[in-house]
């Protein structure tokens, strides 16, 4: 391995993405000495700037973690020296040329390996690859082209996206990144069920009542509804990221860790899955609200979104799975922006305790006496479970406590950055966290159907105050299956 090289080209260097997680991702694998001997950084985009320009953009982001502060300036010299910038048009074979010439030099004739983020906006993606295939792939090592959502806006649009990446690509060479399976917790999943012998045999139907995927983000589109507003938070939010975790959680065991076993079991899982029906989808839109002396604007006000647009910015939504672990059990997500807080989680509550000893001593509500695993993702990274427990004293009370591993008390690193985990991945050529074309093609056609009924029939969204908890369409929906939200109960 000595005499080979990897060479990174971040294709869009000079937008938001690459400043915000590209650079300052590759930069903490550096100082982690998670990158080859032999590594070239290229930033590529239509932008003029010179290496010291990008240099000097992307020290403005670059930190070191608290347990990796020594040296940090010095570290951070090093790693800048080895990033190069190159302007050029995202469709022209010449100016990759250029860059391949440039690559070269710096592989100085050791064994080329190639790996190409796209970081740009979706509709330059093939122009992208065609040319980096054609002009700038590797002679004698891999190539591999990392792709960001969205990928297409359908089950029509993502397939023939697959189709034109691969005219110069094949699927092994496709990162498709969703950066939620780089998340901590997200991973940590399948040790939680796998390695614990007291979770994996309640993981069914028999002990779990519904499972739900929550996602919320407290700001609006804030100027960036333009893109926002040809997707949608259905698309956006559902049918990748809380789908990817829905299909984690739920699938059968694998044969092993390997990519190809997990993602065959993904894909099995989203194939048993019932296409979103139109009645198991509440959608929303946040309207303007004044609060303190401060008011928010609705969605419709950011300039970039039209004055009558029905994009939902929130939805909830109910899956079944067809199988015979979790017949009948129901999937809830839920996602939306310019609500009260922010927090991606997964709540799983479990059934009623047949027969309870203890039902006069817990009031009147068995509901709100059933346990709940919650894996809170973000922020403030943690597992609980919430269980029945004895008030101290010489009564028989019972209240709801919880059993809680926080991992900023138990584990004193700071957690990496998905985007650490996913590069460092795809370098070293491990596909488990990426979404392969079959996947990908599964989870368009659970909502395809939903989201063209939804545009046809033009169906107007309600509408939520900026900051609230949310429509009560979602309680509507939660409560056709008996369910009830779990993040808006009271957690301990
Ligand atoms: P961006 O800033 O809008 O675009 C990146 C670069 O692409 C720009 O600096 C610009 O570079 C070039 N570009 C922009 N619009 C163009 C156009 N119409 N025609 C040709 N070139 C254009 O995008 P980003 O926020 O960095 O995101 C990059 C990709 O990641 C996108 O696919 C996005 O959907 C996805 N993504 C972003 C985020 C995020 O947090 N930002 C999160 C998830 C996914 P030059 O003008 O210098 O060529």
């Amino acid at each position: 391995e000595g005499k080979s090289t990897v060479s990174i080209t971040v294709v869009g260097a000079s937008g938001d993405l690459a400043k915000k997680k590209i650079f300052p991702a590759l930069f903490a694998l550096y100082y982690e000495g998670c990158l080859p001997e032999h590594f070239t950084i290229f930033g590529y985009a239509r932008s003029k700037m010179t290496d010291a320009e990008l240099r000097n953009m992307v020290s403005r982001t670059l930190t070191c973690r608290i347990d990796k502060r020594e040296n940090c300036d010095e570290k951070m010299e090093q790693f800048l020296k080895r990033c190069f910038y190159l302007s050029g048009q995202y469709d022209s074979q010449e100016n990759f040329a250029d860059l391949d010439r440039k690559l070269k030099e710096h592989e100085a004739g050791r064994v080329s390996n190639r790996l190409f983020y796209l970081s740009v906006p979706p509709n330059i993606f093939i122009d992208a690859v065609r040319c980096a295939s054609l002009s700038a792939s590797s002679a004698n090592g891999w190539t591999r082209v990392i792709v960001e959502k969205p990928f297409g806006r359908d089950s029509d649009s993502s397939a023939a996206l697959t189709r034109a990446l691969k005219q110069y690509l094949d699927e092994d060479q496709i990162f498709r990144i969703d950066h939620y399976l780089g998340k901590e917790l997200v991973e940590n999943l399948s040790v939680l069920r796998f390695s614990n012998l007291i979770f994996e045999p309640l993981w069914s139907r028999q002990y779990i009542r519904n499972v739900q995927l929550i996602f919320s983000e407290d700001f609006g589109t804030e100027g960036r509804g333009g893109y926002f507003d040809n997707y949608g938070i259905i698309r956006d939010i559902m049918q990748n990221h809380l789908l990817q975790i829905l299909a984690l959680f739920a699938m059968e065991t694998p044969v092993s860790l390997d990519a190809e076993d997990i993602r065959n079991e993904k894909v099995k899982v989203l194939r048993s899955m019932r296409p979103l029906q139109l009645e198991d989808v509440a959608i929303a839109q946040y309207k303007s609200h004044t609060r303190g002396g401060v008011t928010y604007p609705a969605y419709k006000d950011d300039k970039a979104v039209p004055k009558d647009s029905l994009t939902p910015t929130f939805a909830a939504a109910a899956f079944f799975i067809d199988n015979a672990r979790w017949d009948g059990v129901p999937f809830l997500m839920k996602a939306g922006k310019a609500l009260h807080n922010r927090r991606t989680e997964i709540r799983v509550q479990f059934r009623h305790v047949p027969g309870n000893l203890y039902k006069r001593n817990i009031g009147t509500d068995l509901d709100l006496a059933t346990n709940e695993l919650v894996i809170r993702v973000q922020p403030d990274e943690a597992i609980y479970l919430k269980i029945n427990n004895k008030v101290p004293g010489l009564g028989m009370r019972l209240d709801r406590s919880n059993l809680n591993l926080l991992y900023s008390a138990r584990y004193s690193k700071e957690i990496p950055d998905a985007y650490e985990r996913l590069l460092l991945d795809a370098i070293e050529g491990e596909r488990r966290l990426f979404i392969r074309s079959d996947e990908l093609d599964a989870a368009w056609s659970l909502f395809t159907p939903v989201l063209k009924e939804l545009e046809e029939k033009k169906i107007v969204p309600e509408y939520y105050p900026y900051g609230s908890r949310g429509p009560v369409g979602a309680h509507y929906l939660a409560a056709r299956y008996k369910v009830r939200w779990g993040d808006l109960e009271v957690d301990q």
